[in-house]
């Protein structure tokens, strides 16, 4: 089944990011999301591999399910980290078989945790850039890399991100998603640099909807994502008003977004943390619209 793309406004494309459920609970909420969010038609959807320490199994089997039962074009993450070449390739043609065309190529954290020195497996694919290479050779993928507004914080320099980012796109990367962030001007001085460097495939804005700013801050001061104090004042008296608190952050998504519009972006990654309310009323605000979409039996479970 194919999907089209959302016709209710036709200056915007989103893309949805979920992760592989850890529990039959979390597969309940994960399932419940997939099937609600695929009202919105987006171009695709990822899902996320091997984040915190966790295997291929997850990842494989929520991209399989998902390609099987929904009509969304599904991509896998795909990291090299630990890995030897033999073993990402392995990986590769059992997504394949299982209908993958679509790689988010990564690096991945290092295996001692964020924070700590990365050591690329001396079999294995030493960096992002590495891979997509080795992707290219395999087959003919669409292939998205990951891009950071604030550098990533192993980079020494926004001109050390923007130059991994060059070797990425000069070896086959189809597109670029970012890393979240709420500051739409130091996403249009990066992509400035982006562009300067020669950089022309699509960098694809990926936009957190606020779920908990308490927990997002932990988060984001390990991905290196600035949380503006405006936020803390959008946000300020609201810890037990779980509705109002839900409003302002689809208010808060929704305004990021069409800001991004008035610059100029059209594209845009949504990070949904497997939860679709949040998503579809950032969506509602910008004016998209949901369409019924025929899965097959047993998608939502
Ligand atoms: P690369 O593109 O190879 O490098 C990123 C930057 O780090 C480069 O700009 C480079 O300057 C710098 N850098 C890289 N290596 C070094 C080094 N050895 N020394 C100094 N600087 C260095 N993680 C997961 O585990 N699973 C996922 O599914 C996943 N999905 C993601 C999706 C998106 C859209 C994004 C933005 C990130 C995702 N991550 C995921 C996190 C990612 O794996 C980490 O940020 C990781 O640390 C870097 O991987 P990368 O592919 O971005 O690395």
């Amino acid at each position: 089944m194919a999907s089209t793309p959302n016709t209710g406004r036709s200056d915007l494309a989103i893309s949805f990011e979920f992760f592989p459920p850890k529990t039959p609970d979390m597969e309940g909420q994960l399932w419940a999301a997939i099937t609600e969010l695929t009202e919105w038609q987006p171009e695709f959807v990822s899902v996320t591999y091997g984040a915190g320490g966790s295997t291929k199994a997850p990842t494989l089997n929520t991209v399989r399910r998902m390609i099987a039962e929904t009509p969304l074009p599904t991509a896998s993450h795909l990291t090299c980290v630990s890995a030897t070449r033999e073993e990402t390739h392995r990986v590769v043609q059992e997504m394949r078989s299982a209908g993958v065309k679509h790689f988010v190529a990564l690096r991945g954290d290092p295996a001692g945790g964020i924070g700590t020195a990365y050591q690329p497996h001396p079999g294995g694919y030493e960096n992002a850039a590495a891979l997509v290479a080795g992707l290219r050779e395999i087959g003919d993928f669409e292939i998205s890399v990951s891009a950071y507004p604030e550098k990533h914080p192993e980079s020494a320099d926004t001109a050390a991100d923007v130059a991994m980012l060059k070797r990425k796109a000069d070896n086959g990367a189809n597109r670029a998603l970012t890393q979240f962030f709420f500051d739409n001007d130091v996403f249009e001085r990066y992509m400035e640099r982006v562009r300067g460097a020669g950089i022309t495939i699509p960098v694809l804005p990926g936009i957190m909807p606020i779920q908990n700013l308490t927990q997002l801050k932990r988060f984001a001061g390990m991905c290196g994502t600035t949380i503006p104090a405006r936020l803390d004042e959008r946000f300020a008296g609201l810890d037990d008003k779980p509705e109002d608190r839900a409003k302002v952050a689809a208010d808060v998504a929704a305004e990021q977004i069409e800001d991004l519009v008035r610059r100029g972006h059209k594209e845009f990654h949504l990070y949904t943390m497997n939860r679709a309310p949040l998503v579809g009323a950032v969506l509602d605000r910008l004016g998209l619209k949901r369409a019924k979409v025929a899965q097959a039996t047993g998608a939502a479970a």
